[in-house]
């Protein structure tokens, strides 16, 4: 049962992202702590039921045990031009670098120096991995990442848009020699039916997100059935839905790669004066509890959010 009505934020970010310059949600508190459900606005139920779930456990129900105490996270390299990536690279004191690919109005030409750079910043011993978000064709993408290859990619997130593409795209990286393992992303959380990447060949590593694929507990049972090694990320959550990654992360036997959690960092507040931001390249496992107000939505963004929540749980009686 919740102890308190949901309450909803508003926070800036430190750069436009999805077309917007704010990030908003509810937080809602219940026996087990606060949780956080902030499904982004164009989503529509039943989409966002699974969001509300997720935020349901972390209130309510609380998250299993960790087998680890802190979380090994990658910085976020978005769309900049070579001179300005390495300092992106490095924040943090992480030694894993997630790089943003095949931006619009971009070529690979940018790319290829982008990554270069990054490399450079992290060292030989960096990890250096990359986003596309689906923009590359089957053809583009093996050209791209026979080129890219040079830096040692840890794998290509999304490279495609579609399961059939990404299935496709590691057949014909194996026949060109080309050895940069596939990522599968927007691929898990929004097609509808996360187990056909593994169905299809289609990916080596699987990033989750709690929110979209319905908390901490459905993440950990959807991990063991892909059978594929586990990427934790954001949906750039305020910390205290962060700490739901971090849990999640936290909860998975074996965690090979660092996680894509160290997004309060693109927001230029937070709800909390401790945020879960990564320190040594790792973010620790713990709860967040907010803190202070001025993290509050205006009464007329609070109130469409009301509304939102309504329709949720109108739906779910
Ligand atoms: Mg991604």
């Amino acid at each position: 049962m919740l102890l308190s009505d949901p309450v909803a934020y508003e926070l800036p970010l430190t750069t436009r992202f999805r077309g917007v310059t704010s990030r908003s949600g509810m937080l809602l508190h219940g026996a087990a702590g606060w949780g956080e459900w902030s499904p982004f606005p164009e989503y529509t139920r039943p989409e966002i039921d699974a969001w509300w779930r997720a935020a349901v456990e972390a209130a309510e129900v609380g998250w299993p045990a960790p087998v680890r105490s802190r979380v090994p996270v990658n910085s976020i390299v978005p769309a900049v031009d070579a001179e300005r990536a390495g300092a992106f690279a490095r924040a943090g004191g992480c030694r894993t670098a997630k790089v943003k690919v095949a931006e619009r109005g971009q070529t690979l030409a940018d790319d290829l120096a982008r990554v270069e750079a990054v490399r450079d910043a992290v060292g030989p011993a960096g990890r250096v991995r990359i986003d596309a978000n689906g923009a590359w064709g089957v053809d583009e993408a093996v050209r791209a990442l026979r080129e890219l290859s040079r830096f040692d990619l840890e794998y290509a997130e999304q490279p495609c848009g579609s399961v059939e593409e990404l299935a496709e795209l590691r057949r014909a990286l194996a026949r060109a020699g080309v050895d940069v393992p596939v990522a599968a992303d927007e691929s898990i959380r929004r097609s509808g039916d996360p187990e056909r990447v593994a169905a299809l060949g289609a990916a080596d590593v699987a990033v989750l997100k709690v929110q979209p694929l319905g908390g901490v507990r459905r993440c950990l049972e959807l991990a063991e059935r892909l059978g594929l090694p586990v990427v934790v990320s954001s949906a750039l959550e305020t910390s205290v839905g962060i700490a739901a990654g971090v849990a999640l992360a936290a909860a998975l036997p074996e965690l090979p790669y660092a996680c894509g959690l160290n997004t309060v960092a693109l927001l230029a507040a937070d709800v909390t004066d401790e945020p879960l931001l990564a320190v040594d390249g790792a973010i620790e496992v713990r709860r967040v509890t907010p803190t202070g107000d001025d993290w509050r939505a205006t009464d007329a963004l609070a109130q469409w959010w009301c509304r939102r929540l309504s329709a949720v749980e109108e739906g779910a009686k």
